[in-house]
């Protein structure tokens, strides 16, 4: 069988008892039911069972699962490890090296628990205000009703202003700006000073020891959890060798898994990733893999919302 569904998780936590209950999570009693869904109608495999499959023709069993977490959260350490363990499978974690050596908040993490915390209409206009006021002094981009015609597009999960907010704070506009918005936004919104969040959001080092002893898989997910299919070719390299470099411990250097941020990604990407020995990428494409036809450097996933309980829409995906 070539066939794998690919399984996407980020925060999951126990909503209702943490402190900002509207992050865009996974309740972990609707991670358990999951997890107990999949090994009844999956086959859970490892990563290393899918690296076989990719170089060795090693046939995965049917109905192949592959359970992936994003961005390096202490949540899964608390939650989830637990519910693996329990059920005997293996995760992948993907862990961008920025997190657990310089406990600094990712410009996702800040947007994400600014719109947790904040009313997005109010938001939008503060953004909006924002932007027009650095507009001009030493910066320069394009007018903000023109940036929201344009990137104010819903998704399946976001409505458009929220879309909006977050490309402009993850992507859009320069850095420096970026980060002094975001910032100040925070600030204002979110009750903590990033520094604390930064410290209880992320896995420690130790953290990821723990887990990789347990059997789990630790892959990069860049430094800066950057969107590096727009960087400039320079900064990607060094974003992605710094990734290598702080995840050397966890992490074969001849055969390491990426998996892209925000699916960010483009040719001189998977250039650099293939010489500096990736065996397998990641995207967000929402689709079920064939490891016989996908490239192995860009394989899609499907998200947790849709399995149960949540959806049952990875039935409709199967062509
Ligand atoms: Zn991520």
């Amino acid at each position: 069988m070539s066939k794998l569904y690919i399984s996407m998780y980020h925060y999951v936590r126990d909503l209702k008892h943490s402190r900002y209950p509207e992050i865009k999570g996974l309740d972990v009693s609707l991670f358990r039911q999951q997890i107990e869904f999949m090994k009844e109608h999956f086959s859970i495999v490892t990563m290393e069972q899918v690296i076989d499959a990719v170089e060795r023709k090693i046939n995965l069993p049917e109905n192949a699962l592959l359970l992936t977490f994003d961005d390096g959260y202490a949540d899964n350490y608390t939650f989830v490890l637990p519910i693996l363990e329990e059920f005997g499978v293996q995760g992948s974690f993907f862990i961008p090296g920025k997190t657990f050596t310089t406990h600094q908040l990712l410009d996702v993490n800040k947007v994400h628990y600014i719109l947790a915390s904040a009313d997005v209409f109010e938001l939008v206009e503060d953004l909006k205000n924002e932007m027009d006021r650095y507009r001009g002094l030493e910066f320069d981009y394009a007018p903000t009703e023109e940036l929201f015609h344009q990137y104010a597009v819903p998704n399946r999960f976001d409505i458009k202003e929220t879309i909006f907010v977050k490309r402009m704070l993850q992507t859009v506009l320069p850095e420096k700006v970026r980060n002094m918005i975001s910032s100040k936004l925070f600030e204002k919104y979110v009750g903590v000073t990033e520094e604390q969040l930064a410290y209880e959001l992320y896995l420690t080092e130790d953290q990821i020891r723990t887990m990789k002893r347990h059997g789990m898989f630790i892959g990069v997910h860049g430094y800066d959890h950057y969107w590096l299919g727009n960087l400039e070719p320079e900064q990607m390299k060094k974003d992605i060798s710094m990734a290598l470099d702080t995840l050397d411990e966890f992490i074969d250097r001849k055969h390491w898994v990426m998996n892209y941020p925000y699916g960010s990604y483009n040719a001189e990407v998977l250039d650099y990733i293939k010489e500096q020995g990736a065996c397998l990428g990641f995207t967000t494409d929402v689709r079920i893999a064939d490891l016989q036809h996908d490239s192995p450097l860009e394989l899609p996933r499907l998200d947790c919302n849709d399995y149960p309980p949540k959806s049952e829409r990875y039935k409709e995906l199967i062509e």
